[in-house]
């Protein structure tokens, strides 16, 4: 049996379309197929307008969350509560075409233990779609690679994976590059990525910002890093002017080089605020890891069914 997680969080423009695409899907599917569908503390008609489509299904869970979690958070509910062999995690926006996941299962029983779709293009907005381009690149180089590139959360794991992934007790969670970093052997099917057809993006821009900061800083510790690089970029330059500054001090007490005169107050200015400025940035991304680690050593649950 293969699992279908979808998250959904104010999604009733979307339940009659997706349940239409998702059935005449499993009618050409010949593996049996368990829906997990995650209600992520809608508050419009999602659950009851779900409740009314399933029955047409002949293995289904319903989850309600007790409030919005938030969409990883929603994953791992429905991966915890996932029984079959593979497990596939759909968006429910239909943005991803659940048509190609019968290759998906083609490439998973050649033996793949992970097949993850990747991008050959996608239809968003030219904020958004820059915003991706620039994640993937960046989150490529720093992280060594660690998730394919122009890949999200759509994709089909095997049992082994989800097992793994179900003893790692991260609250920042970040699916996509996890579930690489796990290992086996993975594979790729590439589609064209739609726009949304109904609704806005549940994921605005600062979720999304914040989403790809938990993938950086839960895969690299490179800002960390950086701070001492950026340390060391200030310093050394800043040593060789004082010493520069000693030199001449002393040339001007045996009479030498007395037309040069050393400004004291724009430099001053300079350094004073420029460099509260870089450390306060410093401070900050050491914050932001310090959040993270307080946030993970409180150890609450990353969702909660009602
Ligand atoms: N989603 C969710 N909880 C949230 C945000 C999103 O369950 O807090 C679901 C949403 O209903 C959709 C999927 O996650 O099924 C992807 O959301 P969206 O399309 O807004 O994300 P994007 O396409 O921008 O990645
Ligand atoms: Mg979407």
């Amino acid at each position: 049996m293969i699992s279908m997680v979808i998250p959904l969080w104010n999604e009733e423009d979307m339940v009659d379309p997706l349940m239409a695409r998702l059935w005449s899907l499993s009618s050409k599917l010949e593996s049996d197929i368990e829906l997990v569908l995650v209600n992520d503390g809608s508050v419009d008609n999602t659950h009851e307008k779900l409740l009314a489509s399933l029955n047409k299904f002949s293995c289904w869970k319903l989850i309600k969350l007790s409030r919005n979690f938030g969409q990883q958070a929603a994953y791992r509910a429905g991966l915890d509560a996932a029984t079959g062999d593979a497990v596939i995690f759909l968006d429910a926006d239909l943005q991803d075409p659940p048509e190609i996941i019968p290759d998906m299962i083609r490439q998973w029983r050649e033996g793949a233990k992970l097949v993850t779709a990747c991008r050959k293009s996608r239809a968003e907005p030219p904020g958004r779609k820059l915003f991706f381009g620039l994640f993937h690149e960046l989150f490529h180089r720093i992280t060594g690679g660690v998730m394919p590139k122009n890949s999200g959360t759509f994709a089909l794991m095997d049992r082994a994976i989800v097992d793994h992934l179900k003893k790692m007790p991260e609250l920042s969670i970040f699916f996509p590059a996890l579930r690489s970093w796990v290992g086996y052997r993975q594979a790729q099917v590439w589609y064209d990525r739609s726009d949304r057809q109904e609704g806005k993006p549940k994921q605005t821009f600062m979720r999304l910002l914040n989403y790809a900061w938990d993938g950086v800083t839960s895969f690299s510790e490179a800002p960390l890093k950086m701070i001492g690089l950026l340390g060391f970029i200030i310093a050394i330059p800043c040593l060789i002017y004082a010493a520069a500054l000693i030199v001449i001090f002393f040339l001007q007490k045996l009479g030498f080089l007395l037309q040069l005169q050393v400004l004291g107050f724009t430099t001053l200015a300079v350094a004073v605020f420029g460099l509260g400025g870089i450390q306060l940035i410093c401070l900050g991304v050491i914050g932001e890891y310090l959040g993270r680690v307080y946030r993970e050593v409180k150890g609450r649950p990353p969702y909660i069914v009602e």
